[in-house]
């Protein structure tokens, strides 16, 4: 099977926690705070804090933003569940705006109307690898006086006019879970050019500390270990080239597929990069089969996301119901991801490409 991700490991990786293990400093230490650096170097932000997974890094946005009971978030429907379950977690309600159906991406559109005088923070999701409509999002949430967290968890190296992803907003969330175009098996980070918002991060992800056993605030253990920072550091090296892999199989797949009836192909806006953490079509009809039919022919295909996040229950009861977003419901039941990692050959692109075009006859 062609599988959709596969983590690259060099010797460089092995060698760089081979020498945390024999440093002896195995938790968070002098590592962590090399892969801050250089993360905040590569997105052009001032600083990035590290923490143990994306979702980490959204709650600990989200709780410098200062969110809390009574504040609205707003966010999409149609992204992992973890866009959406630090928002409840930290008593706020979630409001959901619909997608665009080219770009999959918040409908800007959309946006003026979801804001209330109880809205504290917008969180776009730059979702598959390309980023959202950010001029947009800024000039409303400087008018209004928000904060802009970017979920830039599939993101990483994508740009929007020349500018990166982290680097877009007030905070830029990352995962280095083990699928994502750069992984430390699991880890996060949240980049920021606000030094307040570092400090307000940095305590909520030790128990909320500001120095020994002196309590801030609430917090929690989303520390990341020297192990993972060692990992990352080396992956974070790789990162133009891995991405660049990546945009060169979707364009060898879109020249394969593009044109065959009943398939959408990825849609790249103009002013943006996109870096194919997903290279994800539409399929006009009958969804499922056709994954099946992949399957069949060994290409490992996923449905990413199968669900609009607006119809589980835990966020439904938010006052949703199923007819309330038309694209992210159309997406839902539409897309399919086909594998785009760096590690494919010439010959899984064909594999994919006959797989494909047979699946859709
Ligand atoms: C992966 C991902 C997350 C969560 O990251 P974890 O590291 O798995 O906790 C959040 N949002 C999006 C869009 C993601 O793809």
């Amino acid at each position: 099977m062609i599988a959709i991700a596969s983590p690259i490991i060099g010797e460089e990786e092995i060698a760089a926690v081979n020498q945390v293990l024999e440093s002896g400093v195995l938790a968070q230490g002098p590592k962590v705070a090399e892969l801050e650096e250089k993360f905040a170097d590569y997105c052009g932000t001032k600083y990035a804090v590290a923490v143990n997974s994306g979702t980490a890094a959204l709650h600990a946005a989200l709780y410098a933003a200062g969110v809390g009971p009574g504040d609205e978030v707003i966010t999409v429907p149609f992204s992992f569940i973890a866009t959406i379950n630090p928002i409840i977690m930290l008593g706020a309600t979630p409001v959901l705006v619909d997608i665009d159906s080219k770009t999959f991406n918040m409908d800007t559109t959309l946006l003026s109307k979801a804001i209330t005088s109880k809205t504290k923070a917008i969180l776009p999701v730059h979702l598959y690898g390309q980023p959202a409509n950010m001029d947009e999002i800024n000039e409303l949430a400087r008018k209004h006086n928000l904060k802009i967290i970017e979920d830039a968890c599939q993101a990483i190296g994508a740009e929007y006019r020349g500018k990166k992803a982290g680097s877009l907003g007030d905070m830029g969330c990352f995962s280095l879970y083990a699928t994502k175009n750069i992984m430390s098996g699991e880890g996060g980070v949240i980049t920021t050019n606000d030094g307040r918002l570092v400090e307000k991060m940095k305590q909520f992800r030790q128990h909320g500390m500001s120095g020994p056993y002196q309590y801030e605030g609430i917090g929690f253990n989303y520390r990341m270990t020297d192990l993972q920072a060692a990992i990352a550091v080396e992956q974070l090296k790789k990162v133009d080239d891995l991405n660049q892999k990546r945009v060169q199989n979707a364009k060898a797949v879109t020249k394969g597929i593009s044109g065959l009836s009943g398939i959408s192909v990825p849609f790249e806006a103009e002013d943006r990069t996109h870096v194919y953490h997903q290279y994800t079509i539409k399929v006009a009809k009958d969804r499922d089969n056709f994954v099946q039919r992949l399957r069949e022919k060994q290409v490992g295909a996923g449905v990413y996301y199968p669900l609009s996040l607006h119809q589980i229950p835990h966020i439904a009861k938010y006052g949703y119901k199923l007819g309330d977003f038309k694209y992210s419901e159309g997406a839902a039941g539409s897309v399919v991801s086909l594998p785009i990692h760096p590690k494919l050959t010439e010959e899984d692109i064909k594999t994919i490409v006959e797989a494909v075009k047979d699946a859709a006859a």
